[in-house]
């Protein structure tokens, strides 16, 4: 009868170890960096020392670069998000992929030397008629250096209109001109974008497909997931804020808490 009892308790728990790995020690992994399902994608602009929300500063950015360094988070590629998401692909233990919208100047003059420090990738969304027309915008030349060095340079649309507001015929020059440009400018095949103000919608995320893009960004916080729609994945935002580095590792460290109780994904 014993023996019956002890295997009932063995076969009950062998659902609950494979399907969750972390189910039995979850309670304190929420006070560290693990337990964490989805891939993180941090959402920046500027990094400079203007007081706006947009702007974080050098020094909080390279704190925090330093944070993901030594508390166990890899930064990896949007290939390597691609290939995880799409193919099942394995990636290293809490998976970071840092982003930029709008392709600022200050990205090669202040975040670029602190990515290098870390030897870090990064992603740089680019307004493509914004690039080598207005002084504080990146130039070509900026984007080809960083390419070379491990930046990735993806579409953020020809002029940042929001495309829910556009005709068919904008909407497709918006992303397939931007596309073209850098194609050209930097020798690839340009296949993530980010749409602007975040908004789109399904027949959008199709156009983007039929354009040749693999994936699309938005501004919806949360994690990127299995589940997400590859047109439409999650990502959160880093502000400044009166302490930027708290709100840093608040934002990294409680979204699966955010997301069990509800609070992030609708
Ligand atoms: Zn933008």
């Amino acid at each position: 009868m014993i023996k019956k009892i002890v295997l009932f308790i063995f076969l009950c728990f062998i659902p609950l170890t494979l399907s969750s790995p972390h189910a039995l020690t979850e309670g304190s992994q929420e006070l560290e960096n693990t337990g964490q399902d989805g891939i993180i994608v941090l959402n920046y602009h500027k990094i400079d020392n203007m007081n706006i929300s947009l702007s974080v500063r050098p020094e909080d950015f390279d704190k925090q670069l330093a944070y993901l360094k030594n508390n166990n988070y890899h930064v990896i590629t949007p290939d390597d998000l691609y290939d995880n998401l799409e193919k099942g692909k394995e990636l290293p233990p809490n998976p970071v992929l840092i982003t930029f919208d709008d392709g600022y100047e200050d990205n090669y003059k202040n975040a670029y030397p602190i990515l290098k420090k870390y030897d870090f990738p990064a992603t740089i969304f680019v307004i493509s008629s914004f690039v080598d027309k207005y002084p504080n915008y990146l130039t070509w030349d900026q984007c080809r250096e960083m390419k070379a060095n491990g930046i990735s340079i993806q579409s953020h649309t020809v002029s940042h209109r929001s495309l829910t507001e556009l005709t068919n015929e904008q909407i497709k020059n918006e992303i397939t001109q931007s596309k073209q440009k850098i194609d050209k400018e930097l020798a690839q095949n340009t296949m993530y974008f980010a749409y602007p103000t975040g908004t789109y919608n399904l027949y959008i995320a199709q156009m983007l497909k039929d354009a040749g893009y693999r994936a699309a960004f938005t501004v919806k916080y949360g994690t990127a997931e299995n589940s997400s729609n590859i047109f439409a994945l999650e990502r959160i935002p880093v502000f400044h804020t009166e302490n930027t580095f708290n709100s840093f590792y608040r934002r990294l460290n409680y979204i699966p808490l955010f997301e069990k109780l509800g609070w992030i994904k609708s």
